[in-house]
């Protein structure tokens, strides 16, 4: 059984609308596939209905941009009710975080004698995404043939400490973990020790964060070498909490992640499946699980 549970589409910065990125999972022989758009949860009803047709299993989720200890860490949450009020709130102000920063990058790009670095210019780029990031101002770069790719984008402009670099609201993580929680969805940790966060996520913020709710570890993911995930694998066997494995796929928006170049166990699939149900939650597996006996 194939199980990726971190995909991308196009309501964020992945390249493929819902229902492609879902037939895709199916050509790409996944059993089961979860879409994780950023912040939105837009993408859900085009990806059931799609996974439905196309008979693959499809888990309901986010990923969520939040903060911890200052750092930016991103927090996978599968199955919430999508119309909790306090959950819905919150993904607002990340997305107005959002929408608020792209006028100010494209404006420093603008400043450093990019002249068609535009809204009008980006409008094409971001196209039906509900959730618009620095991927798409990469793309409008590539586009207007700044840089070749969206790795050159973010090293010469777009990364944190690089000259069109603009911070953005993200909510405290371990609020998130609570929000999470109580919408009835399961947070699992993206990536951990991949850009960004690994400086804070040690030892003993894994075991703080359990408490505060978290149910997993992202573990194995490109972002992490051989010695990462054997060391990750410790802390949540230590914690018991589950282990994911998972693409990050981006359509053609990021290079080798490949939909299920990275998989999930499915005995932890089936906990995070099992949690949903304890907690209540209106929002459930759909579609086929192909592997399914
Ligand atoms: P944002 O959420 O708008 O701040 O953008 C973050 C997204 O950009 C993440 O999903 C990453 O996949 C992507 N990203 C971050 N850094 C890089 C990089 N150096 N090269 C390519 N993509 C990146
Ligand atoms: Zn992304
Ligand atoms: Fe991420
Ligand atoms: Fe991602």
């Amino acid at each position: 059984m194939r199980i990726d549970l971190h995909t991308h589409s196009r309501v964020s910065d992945g390249t493929q609308p819902p229902a492609e990125l879902v037939r895709a999972a199916v050509a790409a022989r996944l059993d089961v596939v979860a879409i994780t758009d950023h912040d939105t949860t837009a993408g859900w009803d085009e990806a059931a209905a799609a996974a439905v047709d196309a008979g693959v299993g499809l888990v309901r989720g986010i990923e969520v941009s939040t903060r911890f200890r200052g750092r930016g860490v991103h927090l996978l949450a599968y199955l919430p009710d999508p119309a909790d009020p306090a959950l819905v709130r919150e993904l607002g102000r990340i997305l107005e975080g959002r929408d608020q920063r792209v006028p100010a990058m494209l404006e420093r790009l603008r400043d450093l004698g990019i002249a068609d670095a535009t809204e009008e210019a980006l409008a094409e780029v971001t196209a039906d995404a509900a959730a618009t990031g620095r991927p798409h101002v990469a793309d409008l770069l590539v586009r207007l043939g700044v840089v070749a790719d969206r790795g050159q984008a973010f090293a010469e402009y777009l990364a944190d400490g690089r000259p069109a670099y603009v911070d953005r609201y993200a909510t405290d993580l371990v609020e998130m973990l609570q929000v999470v929680t109580e919408a009835r969805g399961v947070p699992v940790v993206a990536h951990p020790w991949g850009r960004g966060s690994a400086e804070v996520l040690d030892d003993d913020a894994f075991g703080r964060l359990a408490e505060a709710g978290l149910f997993g570890i992202e573990v194995d993911h490109l972002d992490h070498g051989p010695r990462e995930r054997g060391r990750l694998r410790e802390v949540a066997g230590r914690l018991g909490l589950v282990v994911t494995g998972s693409s990050d796929h981006h359509g053609t928006g990021k290079t080798n992640h490949d939909l299920g170049c990275n998989t999930t166990a499915p005995r932890h699939l089936e906990r995070i499946l099992a949690r949903a149900a304890d907690l209540g939650s209106p929002t459930a597996l759909v579609g086929e699980r192909r592997g399914a006996a």
